[in-house]
């Protein structure tokens, strides 16, 4: 079979946008049912966002990385123009980043997409490539849906920190891109995690040729 990891031009990371951690950020201890727990949670947002996880792989049970980087910088997420693969040991996190690089790079419209990219680069400083780009947009999001996000034994007054965690995100970002882009960043957000591009998106094949160098 061709596989897009390995038979691209330009390699593992020329061809895919891969997410790397250091080792101590893998959870090395998750057993079998945590595993399971993962990979089921992962599906269900995949399902609920873009109408189906079938792009989305899990590497093999004995393999706790997809594959290592750099010294101490492992891979445990990638995702290139046809699907996205995580490590059984990935952070929680890796779901919401995977997810929102197959949205920003694949599923919306190339027009869109470059307003996003526009809003970045005009905020953030140095000639960043489109890969950093990605990234950090994807970073965004994962810092709101962490916010967001609370486990389900959380205490009473994790409760009213949350609220707390969702306004700084917000004021945060406010600050840096202005309330304008803030509220086209949270638009694009809450449409995701609502479902609304799994009813109203299409696959961009012009998207996928960014992806191969
Ligand atoms: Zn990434």
């Amino acid at each position: 079979m061709n596989d897009p990891f390995t038979t691209a031009k330009g390699g593992l990371t020329g061809n895919g946008l891969a997410m790397t951690v250091e080792r101590e950020d893998i959870d090395l201890n998750r057993g079998t049912e945590e595993q399971e727990g993962f990979v089921k949670a992962v599906r269900e947002y995949f399902e609920k966002v873009f109408g189906t996880s079938d792009d989305v792989t899990f590497d093999d049970v004995k393999n706790k990385y997809i594959i290592p980087a750099s010294r101490n910088q492992y891979v445990i997420g990638l995702t290139t123009s046809t699907m996205i693969k995580l490590s059984r040991y990935a952070p929680y996190e890796a779901m919401f980043h995977e997810a929102f690089h197959k949205l920003m790079e694949i599923v919306l419209a190339p027009n869109i997409r470059e307003e996003f990219y526009k809003i970045y680069r005009d905020h953030n400083k140095g000639e960043l490539t489109d890969r950093q780009v990605a990234e950090g947009l994807a970073d965004m999001f994962v810092d709101y849906m962490t916010a967001r996000t609370l486990p389900k034994d959380a205490k009473w007054y994790s409760k009213i920190f949350k609220w707390f965690r969702i306004a700084g995100c917000a004021l945060g970002m406010c600050w840096k891109y202005g309330i304008r882009n803030t509220r086209k960043m949270y638009t694009v957000y809450q449409n995701m995690n609502s479902g609304y591009y799994a009813k109203n998106s299409k696959i961009y094949e012009e998207n996928k040729k960014r992806f191969v160098e």
